[in-house]
C-alpha cells in the first residue's frame, strides 16, 4: 500500500472516487472536485483553481473561510482543552455560549440542548416534546402525534426524515418511519387552483386548521422551517404565514418547532428569521450557521415551561435520557462565540440590506430567461427553478439534471454552485461582496444558458 503522504493528485482522486461515499451523491457518476484549502469566500481545489463559494460550503459558512477572528479562538480553546463531556459535567466555554445563545434568541427560550449536527437537534425537540406531553404536571400521554408539512426537509436521522416530506429523499424509508400529519407547504409559484394570490396565507393556514382541529388531542408538535423551506427548493412562504401557525399552535395546545437550522444566523436578513414575524417557538433548532461554518454543533432551545417538565428526583424517571458524545464541544463552542461576536464587530446584518437588494436585481434579470420559471428570494437565499415550459410552468424531468449542469458549468468558470433539482440555489457567506454576488450571478446565468440551450 502507498504511503498517504505520498499520494499525487491522481492518487487523491482515485481513492476520493473508491473510499469515501459520499453523502447526497450517486457515487457511480462522481467526479472528484478537492477542495484544498479556503479564504475569504473563495475555495481552492488541490489544483490551485479557485471558486467563489456561491453556497456558503452547504448552507454553513457565514463570515468567510479562514477568518483569522474564529481561527484564533478555536487556537485558543485548542491550548486548554479539545474536549470535555456534557454528561454531569461543563465546560467554561459551552458554558457562555449557552448563555449568550439564550441572550440573542427570541423571547422565552432560556434553555440549551446541545448536538452535533442539525438533524439531532430535530430528534431532541422531537423527543422532547413526546416526553413533555407524558410527564408535565397535568399529563396528556396521547399527544404523540406531530405535524409537518409537504416537501419538508429536517435531516437524516429516523425521526428527522418521518417529519421530512421530500419524497426523492424519503419515500424509501417508508416502513421505518413513525405517522405524521402533512399540511400543504405554500407554494406561491403554483398556486392552489381558484386561490386568488393575496388570499395564499389564509388559504394555507386553513388547511393547516383542518388538520389540528380535528386531531389536536393526539397531536404533540408541529415542525416547520419558518419563512423559506430551503432543501425543498428555496419555497418562499407568503407573509403572515409563519405568525399564523405560530397563533393556531397556540390556539390547539400543540407544541411549535422553528427548525432554523438554514435559515438561523443572518440568512433572512435578521439573526434568526422568526424575528422576521415577531414569532417565539417553543423549540428553535439550530446549527448549520452557528459555528461560522466551522466545526459540527447544533442546538435545541425551549422554554421553562418545557424544561419544567422534566425535573424531579432521579427516581421519578423524568431525566432526559438523550445525548451525544461530543455534544457541546468546547472548539465548537469557541468558534461559535466568534462567529456571534463577528456579527456585532464586523456589523453584519446592517451591511445586508445593500447585498440583498443586489442578489434582487440580478434575480429580476435572470426570471427573464425563457426557461425560468420562477425566482425567489429571502435575505441572503436565493432560488431560481428552471422549468421546461414558462407558459405552463412544466418542470424539466429530473433525470436530465438541468440544475445540477447548470452548476457544473458555472463551476467551469470558477464558480461553486450546488443545486436542488431544478433549482439553482444562491446561498453565499453574508460577507460576501457587492462584486463577488455580481460574479456568482453573472456566471450562474451563464451555466443557465448553457444547460436550457
Ligand atoms: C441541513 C438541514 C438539517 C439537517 O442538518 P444536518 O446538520 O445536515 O444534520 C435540518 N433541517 C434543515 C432545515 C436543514 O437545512
Amino acid at each position: 500500500m502507498k504511503p498517504q503522504m505520498d499520494a499525487t493528485h491522481d492518487d487523491l482522486r482515485e481513492w476520493d472516487r473508491t473510499h469515501l461515499w459520499h453523502a447526497f451523491t450517486q457515487m457511480a457518476e462522481y467526479e472528484p472536485f478537492i477542495i484544498d484549502r479556503a479564504h475569504g469566500c473563495t475555495i481552492v481545489d488541490i489544483d490551485g483553481r479557485e471558486y467563489l463559494d456561491g453556497v456558503s460550503s452547504l448552507w454553513c459558512n457565514v463570515h468567510g473561510h479562514a477568518h483569522p477572528r474564529i481561527d484564533e479562538a478555536v487556537r485558543e480553546q485548542l491550548s486548554r482543552v479539545a474536549h470535555t463531556t456534557l454528561l454531569g459535567a461543563s465546560n467554561a466555554t459551552t458554558v457562555r455560549l449557552c448563555r449568550r445563545l439564550v441572550e440573542v434568541s427570541p423571547p422565552g427560550l432560556n434553555h440549551v440542548f446541545l448536538s452535533d449536527d442539525g438533524s439531532s437537534a430535530i430528534e431532541v425537540a422531537l423527543k422532547m416534546a413526546f416526553q413533555y406531553w407524558q410527564q408535565r404536571a397535568d399529563p396528556r400521554p396521547r399527544k404523540h402525534w406531530y405535524v409537518a408539512f409537504g416537501d419538508a426537509y429536517h435531516g437524516d436521522t429516523l425521526g428527522s426524515v418521518s417529519v421530512g416530506g421530500v419524497a426523492r429523499f424519503h419515500q424509501m424509508f417508508e416502513p421505518l418511519l413513525f405517522h405524521v400529519a402533512r399540511a400543504p407547504l405554500p407554494d406561491t409559484y403554483r398556486l392552489p387552483e381558484g386561490v386568488p394570490a393575496d388570499e395564499t396565507t389564509s388559504w394555507y393556514l386553513g388547511r393547516l386548521e383542518e388538520i389540528l382541529a380535528r386531531d389536536h388531542e393526539r397531536i404533540a408538535a408541529l415542525i416547520l422551517e419558518p419563512l423559506v423551506q430551503c432543501a425543498a427548493g428555496i419555497r418562499t412562504h407568503p407573509p403572515g404565514f409563519l405568525r399564523g401557525v405560530r397563533e393556531l399552535t397556540r390556539k390547539y395546545d400543540v407544541l411549535f418547532i422553528a427548525d432554523e437550522v438554514a435559515v438561523g444566523f443572518g440568512r433572512t436578513g435578521k439573526l434568526f428569521a422568526c424575528e422576521q414575524e415577531g414569532v417565539s417557538p417553543d423549540f428553535l433548532c439550530l446549527a448549520k450557521g452557528i459555528t461560522g461554518g466551522y466545526l459540527p454543533m447544533s442546538a435545541t432551545l425551549t422554554t421553562t415551561e418545557v424544561w419544567n417538565a422534566f425535573l424531579g428526583s432521579y427516581a421519578e424517571s423524568k431525566t432526559f435520557f438523550h445525548g451525544h458524545t461530543y455534544g457541546g464541544n468546547p472548539l465548537a463552542a469557541a468558534a461559535a462565540l466568534a462567529n456571534l461576536d463577528l456579527f456585532e464587530e464586523e456589523e453584519t446584518l446592517a451591511k445586508l440590506p445593500e447585498k440583498v437588494d443586489r442578489m434582487r436585481s440580478h434575480l429580476a434579470r435572470i426570471a427573464e430567461h425563457p426557461h425560468v420559471g420562477d425566482v425567489r428570494q429571502c435575505g441572503m437565499i436565493g432560488g431560481i427553478e428552471l422549468v421546461q415550459d414558462r407558459s405552463t410552468k412544466t418542470p424539466y424531468d429530473m433525470a436530465e439534471q438541468r440544475g445540477m449542469r447548470a452548476c457544473v458549468e458555472a463551476r467551469r468558470h470558477g464558480v461553486f454552485l450546488r443545486p436542488l433539482g431544478n433549482v439553482i440555489v444562491f446561498m453565499p457567506p453574508l460577507a460576501i461582496s457587492l462584486e463577488e454576488i455580481d460574479r456568482l450571478a453573472h456566471t450562474a446565468e451563464q451555466g443557465i444558458a448553457v444547460a436550457t440551450a
